[in-house]
């Protein structure tokens, strides 16, 4: 049986244990949170290749640089809390220059300026030969004036909502995808929010985090799926839906009570829909179009699957 990220991330964060005071959250959420005295400020990272997060025969380094500043602008919609700054690191081909990069930084200021990240450094490294161009973002964030919300605070019987529609990113939305920054703080603002992460890797996989986390089961229904016009063209909609990564749409569990305050108060072009409910089940269950109850197995987007399991 091979393991994958998940795997390797929970592995590395049972060899050294951090300090909950100094780390109030810690290895495996999509932030790590660092207490300064009275402040806390929040980090993540992320790591983008040509040819696997995206394809620079067909996306401009603009685009490359947009999307590297949103993935991590998303994590930072996850937690609920404030972009502050970024620092980007690039590997680059042998045949890039200033100009190539000028245009990356294009991309990335671009993603920043949208959502008041500033870019404050980085670092320039080169290939001696023609290999593949990598960008690496690091983004700092700050709580706002609501907790920050982890995936491990869903409760039995919260709803489970997620924003914009799903499925269907490999068709170009994944280059230009709006990180939900602003949906987080007002849906934070509203209501409290139990749990949440982005979707990165497809709903299953993303939802079974929030289970895992949670120590909860969940049962979603087929039919409340808000599945994009894109996936809706493909041979499987629903399946594109459930397993496509990258809509960087959030996925959050709420009480029933909050829910129906948030949607009666909810009045922002991105819809919030409701899909199903957590349980204490402690699985992952879908209700199909025809009202049978299947187990839904994590399928998404897999990273490392081509490690064994760690010990
Ligand atoms: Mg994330």
């Amino acid at each position: 049986m091979s393991a994958g990220e998940d795997e390797i991330t929970a592995w590395f964060a049972r060899q050294k244990e951090l300090s909950i005071a100094d780390f109030p959250i810690g290895i495996g959420d999509d932030m790590a949170q660092i207490r300064l005295g009275a402040e806390s400020v929040f980090v993540t990272t992320d790591m983008l290749l040509d040819g696997v997060h995206f394809d620079l025969r067909k996306a401009t380094l603009e685009q490359a640089g947009y999307k590297a500043m949103a993935v991590s602008l998303s994590d930072c919609a996850a937690m609920a809390t404030i972009p502050v700054a970024a620092v980007v690191s690039v590997g680059l081909p042998a045949s890039f220059g200033q100009e190539q990069l000028k245009r990356l930084h294009a991309g990335i200021i671009s993603a920043g300026d949208k959502y008041g990240c500033a870019l404050v450094g980085g670092d320039i490294t080169s290939w001696n030969t023609e290999n593949p161009f990598a960008v690496s973002v690091t983004m700092l964030s700050r709580k706002s004036e609501n907790e920050p919300v982890t995936r491990s605070g869903a409760l039995v019987g919260d709803i489970i909502c997620v924003t914009g529609s799903l499925g269907g990113s490999g068709c170009g939305r994944h280059l230009e995808f709006e990180p939900r920054v602003r949906e987080a703080m007002k849906i934070a603002q509203t209501v409290r929010i139990n749990s949440m992460i982005d979707i990165s890797d497809g709903l299953s996989s993303d939802l079974s985090r929030i289970c895992k986390a949670s120590g909860v089961g969940a049962v979603i229904r087929a039919k409340l799926i808000p599945i994009s016009q894109a996936a809706q063209k493909g041979a499987q909609p629903l399946e594109s839906a459930l397993n496509d990564g990258e809509d960087f749409e959030l996925l959050f569990t709420l009480c029933q009570q909050d829910y129906r305050r948030l949607s009666e108060a909810w009045d922002e072009p991105t819809a919030i829909t409701r899909i199903g409910c957590v349980t204490d089940s402690g699985k992952m269950q879908i209700e199909t179009s025809d009202g049978r109850l299947e187990d839904l197995r994590a399928a998404g987007y897999e990273h490392l699957n081509n490690y064994g399991a760690p010990d």
